[in-house]
C-alpha cells in the first residue's frame, strides 16, 4: 500500500542554529508518524549528516538531499553524489524541482540519469514534475507533464518505478500562495496514476506515492490531502515554520 507522505522542502533557507531548532521543534512536537505515513526533510546539503544523525530514533522520518549530480564519484567540483549521501545514512533525494529544471537547465534526460542512479543507490527518488502557468492557459497541462514522466521514468522496470515517490507541483502555485484547487490537484493526480496504470498496470500504479506540491500550509492541507489520489505534500514555505509543518503532518491521511 503505497505511503501518504509529508515532506518538507527548506529550500536555501537557514543558518545551522536555526535549522537545528526548527527539527528539533518539530521532532519534539509529539510526533505519531504511523507505520503508513512518511516525514521527510529536504534540508540544505551542509546540513544533512547532523539531521540524519537526529532523525535515527524517530521511526519514519527520514532526511531527503535537495539534489544530487548524475554521476557517482569523480572530478565534478562543487557536486554531491549518491553514494556519499547513502554514506551518511541519507535515504530520499529530490529529483528534478523545477527550481532547478529552470535555474539550472536540469532536462527530462538529465533527471533520468539522476532517477537511476538513486535507484541503484537504495535512495527513494522525489521526482517533481508540473508546468508552468502558459502550459495550463492553453490546457496542454496533462501531455506536458505526462512528457516529463515518460523522459525521466518510463525506462524504469516495474519494481523500480515503485521506488519512486512522485511530486506534482505546478509551478504557478509553488511560492505564489496560489495553491492549485484540490479538484485541480485531483484531476491531475488521476492523470499521472492512469499513466502510471498504463504503463505498468493497475496495481503498481496504486502503490505510487503521488504528492502535491505548491502553496500548501497548515489551512489547506487537509482538504488536498483528503483527494483519493493525492498521498500528501512536498512544502516549501510552510515547512519553515514549525507549527505549521507540524499541522501538516497532522493532516496527512
Ligand atoms: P511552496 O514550495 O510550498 O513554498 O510553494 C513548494 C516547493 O517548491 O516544493
Amino acid at each position: 500500500m503505497r505511503k501518504q507522505i509529508a515532506a518538507a522542502n527548506w529550500k536555501m533557507n537557514l543558518t545551522i542554529n536555526e535549522a537545528e531548532t526548527l527539527l528539533y521543534t518539530i521532532l519534539d512536537a509529539n510526533l505519531e508518524v504511523s507505520e503508513n505515513q512518511k516525514v521527510v526533510f529536504a534540508v540544505p546539503a551542509p546540513y544533512l549528516t547532523l539531521a540524519a544523525k537526529k532523525v535515527t530514533d524517530h521511526s519514519n522520518v527520514f532526511i531527503a538531499a535537495q539534489n544530487i549530480y548524475s554521476k557517482k564519484s569523480g572530478a565534478f567540483t562543487g557536486e554531491v553524489s549518491v553514494t556519499m549521501l547513502k554514506s551518511i545514512g541519507v535515504d530520499h533525494a529530490v529529483i528534478g524541482h523545477s527550481e532547478r529544471r529552470e535555474y539550472f537547465n536540469e532536462s527530462n534526460e538529465f533527471l533520468r540519469e539522476k532517477v537511476k542512479l538513486c535507484l541503484e543507490e537504495n535512495i527513494v527518488p522525489i521526482f517533481c514534475c508540473g508546468e508552468a502557468l502558459p502550459v495550463r492557459e492553453v490546457n496542454q497541462q496533462n501531455q506536458f507533464v505526462q512528457t516529463q514522466l515518460e523522459e525521466s521514468l518510463f525506462d524504469l522496470s516495474a519494481d523500480e518505478i515503485q521506488q519512486v515517490v512522485i511530486a506534482y507541483e505546478p509551478i504557478w502555485a509553488i511560492g505564489t500562495g496560489k495553491t492549485a484547487t484540490s479538484e485541480q490537484a485531483q484531476e491531475m493526480h488521476a492523470h499521472i496514476r492512469s499513466q502510471l496504470a498504463a504503463k505498468y498496470g493497475e496495481a503498481i500504479a496504486n502503490n505510487i506515492s503521488i504528492l502535491y506540491g505548491g502553496s500548501v500550509k497548515a489551512s489547506n492541507a487537509k482538504e488536498i490531502f483528503g483527494k483519493p489520489d493525492v498521498d500528501g505534500g512536498l512544502v516549501g514555505g510552510a515547512s519553515l515554520v514549525a507549527d505549521e509543518f507540524v499541522a501538516i503532518i497532522k493532516a496527512l491521511k
